[in-house]
């Protein structure tokens, strides 16, 4: 279980469901050669994937390419189901870094094939987490600097509000499709500027107020 630093103290994340964005900015549609949705595009991540801070990526045998993706995370505060827009703020608990990785090679041939992102998505270690929770109320979600480096270059560097449907709107359409419970995790996709790992790298993610989540790739033996 995943614990991680939330008001002066630890809570564990005790997650039922990662909820991810597909596509939630522009240019990171643009550069993935898609369309800009017309509604939120969400696949799930199993809660098995997460790590915490200063942990280790394993880029799986089974994948030639697996790319990261930072991303905001939010953290939900309490069993939410069919809540509007205006609700959301009062069922977040806060917002830390999560970084989407994603077998890029598994995931093209899934779309190709019609088929889930579940491996794509899904394996152990993909989904590092943290540093720590800011409470809700500490930061404004809607205008934050996000980025992450590979060994100290910049990949990704953006905002938040670059987001094409907000932290209120995209929590609202999950939340009628399905519960949300105390800890789920919404990943609210990633801006452009994805690319791919290799044995040794030193990632870093990062989001303005929040700090710094840093991981290493690592190629299974
Ligand atoms: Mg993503």
């Amino acid at each position: 279980m995943i614990r991680l630093e939330f008001d002066g103290s630890e809570i564990d994340l005790k997650t039922t469901k990662i909820i991810a964005l597909a596509r939630n900015y522009k240019a990171h549609a643009e550069e993935m050669g898609s369309s800009v949705p017309e509604e939120p595009k969400i696949f799930l991540k199993p809660p098995s994937a997460m790590i915490g801070n200063n942990g280790v990526v394993i880029l799986p045998k089974m994948s030639e390419r697996v790319d990261y993706e930072v991303e905001l995370a939010v953290i939900i505060k309490d069993s939410c189901h069919n809540i509007s827009p205006q609700e959301v703020p009062e069922n977040i608990l806060g917002y830390t870094i999560i970084v989407d990785i994603t077998a890029r090679d598994i995931q093209a041939q899934a779309m190709k094939a019609g088929m889930s992102w579940a491996v794509a998505k899904g394996f152990d270690t993909f989904a590092p987490i943290g540093p720590k929770i800011i409470p809700a109320n500490k930061i404004d979600a809607s205008n934050l600097d996000i980025w992450l480096k590979v060994n100290g270059a910049y990949k990704q560097r953006s905002n938040t509000r670059n987001m094409i449907f907000s932290v209120e709107e995209l929590i609202s359409f999950i939340s009628k499709i399905m519960t949300l419970e105390p800890m789920d995790i919404i990943a609210t996709g990633t801006p452009e500027g994805v690319g791919p790992m290799n044995d040794g790298d030193i990632i870093e993610a990062g989001i303005e107020g929040i700090g710094i989540l840093k991981f290493r790739a690592e190629k299974e033996s």
